[in-house]
């Protein structure tokens, strides 16, 4: 007995809207898609009871004729591909012809559309898949799509259906993605007769931020300039270095026009933010990525959100790259806020070295790139010794001769960039908070800065530059400490001593998950070498999804060494306070330290003046 049959045409049609019509949210994605497509300017989407039972989406687009106003609810009826090698390159945001037939089949709808210039238009009305009225209409040039009554056929999805207020914040949602990845088109929101948004066309990507969101958040990103790489374009803006979101919500991507999430472009923004990204925190974005459609497959999900690359590693690149450059860029503004202090006093003997004794890391005590120009010769600069030497090592006050000076460890480094001399009033010192926090006057306001999160920052981009060089300076332990790792953190150490090494750090395998740890960076005093590793191989194992290891790994290292190296509660005086901040200032990416969290705070005089109830 055969039992297998072949289904009626409405219930193959309502079987496929289960794919793409969720909920009235995927009813107007798929119709805005549609009218985008359409090549419309203005689309108008008004829905009522969270578009349970109305949803409508107006625009201005090309129109249909008649002809196609009743093919377009056939399944598989699309303009938009001809052919199967079609698929290879879809350059519109619709191709596969579904939306329109299952929307149909699962509502009471009604399409109105006239063509441009057309002298009728025609008007389509089909309830829960089957056609009941075919006849001419006098709309408006374009296309108005009505669907009631959502799934009033298929009570086992109307269940489903959440609150009105949850299912229409879920529409808002949609619109204000396709409303910022298009901002030169004109979009109005209606939820039950309320404007939700009103936007207008023709606007830029910031005008359209700041009418949905607010002037705060355009405050806080940073222009991506035209940039292409390898036939891939990026534009938009990015959250400034230390702005991040506990959830990905803002960090939108397009491709081609239409938002996305990729798991290679999450990662790659992350690495491109690098230091500049708080742990657990997700970066602020708003990217449109270009690129040959032929070079990316959309046809992967239902809900087309998801993409596949045929050249995964070039995408993530010119990520990496053009975020790496956007927050660099920053740098200029940041230290017009943060101007840097005047210079201090020589520190005299009986003040507290910036670091303890026993580290023999010196910071940059190089003061004259402060005041010398950008284009300053390269060649190192002859010097009074005592400005890298460490304060441990010898009298500050008593000038070794010059020669002494390039055996010395940590010469500053010559590409170190060099900001311009500031006036001395810029910064005067208040005094320490806590012993923690440096407070410090300047025109803006009051200035706070986390000790160490500045000298964690300044530590690792000097260690940074060490390890491009000839690498951290070393010190064998006396008593070689053994350690124990599980066999997969194992994998992480041995994959990366090398790194290990340019970071100071001497490690051999042992055989069955052992290491033994015989030398570590000078600066760092040796009194937990192995919490030191552990701190690695949690670092390590966080980013090994990341695919460009090598570099990584180094910084990986690095921030773990630095962390450890910078004491809590270190009592800085005056002089130190200064050196500190220009330190900071001197570094390439001074707004955070290696993890992310900010290493200055400016509280204006405006915010107290709020504060304090002076003004509103
Ligand atoms: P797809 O978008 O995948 O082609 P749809 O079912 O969404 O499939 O739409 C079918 C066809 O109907 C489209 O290819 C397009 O030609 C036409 N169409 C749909 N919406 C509009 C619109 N708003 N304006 C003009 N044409 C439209
Ligand atoms: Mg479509």
């Amino acid at each position: 007995m055969s039992r297998i049959a072949l289904l009626p045409e409405e219930v193959a049609s309502q079987v496929a809207a289960g794919e793409v019509v969720e909920r009235p949210a995927s009813v107007v994605k798929e119709l805005v898609e549609n009218s985008l497509d359409a090549g419309a300017t203005r689309i108008e989407v008004l829905i009522r009871r969270g578009g349970n039972s109305f949803i409508r989406v107006v625009d201005n687009g090309c129109g249909m004729d008649r002809d196609d106003a009743l093919l377009c609810l056939e399944r598989h009826a699309t303009s938009k591909i001809r052919t199967g090698a079609d698929l290879m390159a879809i350059h519109t945001l619709g191709f596969r012809g579904e939306a329109l037939p299952s929307i149909a089949s699962v509502s009471r709808f009604r399409l109105t559309t006239r063509e441009h210039g057309a002298l009728a238009g025609t008007e389509v009305i089909v309830s829960g898949g089957k056609m009941e009225a075919v006849r001419d209409c006098g709309e408006p040039e374009g296309t108005q799509i009505e669907a009631r009554s959502l799934f009033y056929n298929l009570p086992a999805r109307r269940k489903f259906l959440r609150t009105e207020n949850t299912e229409a914040s879920h529409v808002e949602h949609v619109l204000q993605l396709q409303a910022i990845g298009h901002p030169h088109v004109g979009f109005t929101l209606l939820n039950d007769d309320r404007l939700v948004h009103q936007l207008p066309p023709g606007q830029t990507l910031r005008e359209r931020l700041r009418d949905l969101f607010s002037t705060a958040l355009v405050g806080e990103l940073l222009d991506v300039p035209e940039m292409e790489i390898a036939g891939v374009r990026v534009t938009g803006l990015l959250g400034r270095a230390g702005v991040s979101r506990s959830t990905r919500q803002q960090q939108i991507i397009f491709l081609n026009g239409r938002p996305i999430e990729n798991p290679t472009i999450s990662h790659a923004l992350r690495e491109g933010y690098h230091t500049a990204l708080m742990k657990g925190q997700h970066p602020v974005t708003f990217l449109s990525i270009e690129m040959d459609p032929a070079a990316v497959d959309v046809n992967v999900h239902p809900a087309k959100r998801e993409v596949r690359f045929r050249d995964p590693s070039l995408v993530r690149e010119v990520i990496v790259e053009v975020t790496r450059r956007v927050v660099e860029s920053d740098r200029a503004s940041w230290s017009r806020t943060f101007a840097a202090p005047a210079r201090p006093q020589p520190v005299q003997d009986n003040t507290l070295p910036l670091i303890p004794p026993t580290e023999q890391f010196a910071l940059r005590r190089d003061w004259s790139h402060f005041s010398a120009p950008a284009e300053a010769p390269a060649a190192a600069p002859v010097r009074d010794a005592s400005e890298t030497l460490p304060l441990s090592q010898t009298n500050a006050a008593q000038p070794l001769p010059a020669e002494a000076a390039p055996s010395l460890p940590f010469v500053p480094s010559a590409t170190a960039p060099a900001p311009q001399a500031r006036p001395a009033q810029d910064f005067k010192f208040i005094g320490v908070l806590g012993r923690l926090y440096i407070l410090m006057e300047n025109a803006g306001g009051l200035v706070l800065v986390d000790q160490h999160a500045a000298h964690e920052r300044i530590l690792f981009e000097e260690m940074r530059r060490r390890m491009e060089g000839q690498g951290v300076p070393t010190q064998r332990l006396l008593l070689p400490i053994t350690l124990q790792v599980a066999p997969r953190d194992a994998g992480w150490l041995s994959e990366n001593l090398d790194a290990l090494a340019r970071t100071g750090i001497g490690l051999e395998p042992f055989g069955a998950g052992t290491f033994k740890i015989d030398a570590l960076p000078q600066f760092l005093s040796a009194t937990e070498p192995s919490q030191l590793l552990r701190d690695i191989i949690d670092e390590l194992r966080d980013t090994s999804q990341q695919t460009s290891k090598l570099r990584l790994g180094e910084d990986m290292i690095a921030k773990t060494v630095c962390r450890h190296a910078v004491k809590a509660n270190d009592i800085l005086r005056e002089p130190e306070c200064l050196r500190l901040v220009q330190d900071l200032i001197a570094c390439e990416l001074p707004y955070c330290c290696p993890h992310g969290r900010p290493t200055m705070i400016q509280l204006s005089y405006l915010e107290l003046e709020k504060k304090f109830g002076r003004k509103a």
